[in-house]
């Protein structure tokens, strides 16, 4: 299943891509306009998913290679799983100290967790890592052990002074999994900025982040997923410049258990996976990890508490898919064409 996943997005990517290159080369078909150039890119497998960078208005291929490593530091650094991290650490230990990189990450985590008032909980790791949903073969754990977990899951106990990170329940941890995407997308357009980069389509894993325009001024176009489509079938196109796109579904990781599926957002409270009507939060915001971080607290918060987040925060859109197929756009929503 996770390999099916895997490949569904990186098929998702290239056609994102694809589909960028096209309106690419129709808008410098017309009229005298020079033909535009295809962009540099790459397609990796990173952050527990298919990672692509494309360059519209650079040759230099080293680019690539400085944002490949950028997103494999930060992999390294961020993860839950991987024994030489920063959160492992605290996990496996109960304290540990933060780079400044992490700190800011779990800080924001923390705050979202506040704000939600624990539907986004950034230490559900007892219960993520119970699920496992990155396993080849995950199941549906054993009642007792999914609330024993919930039980640990509380970002109250999370303790911090200085740099300093302690869990007051041992048996609690952090997983930045909801925000690690979308901050680490940031970094490389940070990155690419500097290089003097001015057009580029970054995609972590569905989190999509423009650098600029295409290189001809005009709006990127990303395509959406259709939560109830076919591979590849699109919902929406939204037309973006310098923005980020981030999505939460319940199609992002699943499996299907005795008839039942089971997705990666997971109720702190009852342990299981959110239940909430919503298939889909998109949100468009100029910063990634606003967008990952609200996506997830979104889809936590249901639409109803989600959609009054997105109003009383500026400059940040979203749309809400919810399982009768109807959309739902926040106040102002100004990316509406179709
Ligand atoms: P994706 O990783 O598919 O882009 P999200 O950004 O929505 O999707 O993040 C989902 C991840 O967030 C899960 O894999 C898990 O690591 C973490 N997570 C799951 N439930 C919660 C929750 N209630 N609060 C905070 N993080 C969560
Ligand atoms: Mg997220």
């Amino acid at each position: 299943m996770k390999n099916r996943l895997n490949t569904h997005k990186r098929r998702f990517v290239s056609c994102i891509m694809l589909l960028s290159v096209v309106i690419a080369s129709i808008a410098s078909g017309c009229g005298t306009t020079p033909k535009q150039q295809e962009p540099i890119s790459g397609t990796r497998q990173a952050l527990n998913t298919s990672v692509s960078v494309a360059i519209y208005d650079s040759t230099d291929k080293s680019l690539l290679d400085g944002c490949f490593d950028i997103i494999g530091k930060y992999d390294k650094l961020l993860s839950r799983t991987d024994t030489g991290s920063e959160i492992y650490k605290l996990n496996e230990t109960g304290e540990a100290d933060l780079s400044e990189d992490t700190l800011t990450l779990l800080k924001l985590g923390l705050d979202y967790s506040a704000k939600s008032e624990g539907a986004f909980d950034i230490s559900i790791k007892p219960l993520s890592a119970l699920w496992n949903f990155s396993s080849d073969n995950p199941k549906v754990p054993a009642a007792e052990d999914i609330a024993k977990a919930s039980s640990h899951v509380d970002y109250k106990k999370i303790l911090l002074e200085g740099n300093h990170a302690a869990l007051q329940d041992k048996d609690s941890g952090v997983d930045l999994g909801a925000i690690a995407k979308g901050y680490i997308a940031d970094k490389v357009k940070e990155y690419l900025l500097s290089k003097g980069v001015k057009s580029a389509l970054i995609n972590l894993g569905g989190n999509v982040l423009c650098v600029g325009s295409k290189p001809d001024g005009s709006d990127f176009s990303v395509g959406l997923q259709d939560p109830f489509g076919k591979r590849n079938e699109y919902s929406d196109v939204v037309k973006l410049k310098d923005l980020s796109i981030v999505t939460s579904g319940t199609y992002e990781r699943n499996f299907t258990e005795g008839g039942k599926t089971y997705h990666h957002i997971l109720n702190p409270s009852t342990g299981y996976p959110y239940d909430n009507g919503l298939v889909a939060v998109s949100i468009i915001s100029k910063e990634s990890v606003t967008g990952d971080a609200l996506s997830t607290t979104c889809f936590a918060l249901g639409l109803e508490k989600g959609m009054a987040l997105i109003d009383a925060t500026p400059d940040v859109y979203a749309v809400f898919v919810t399982s009768d197929g109807a959309k739902h756009y926040s106040k102002d929503y100004p990316f509406k064409h179709n």
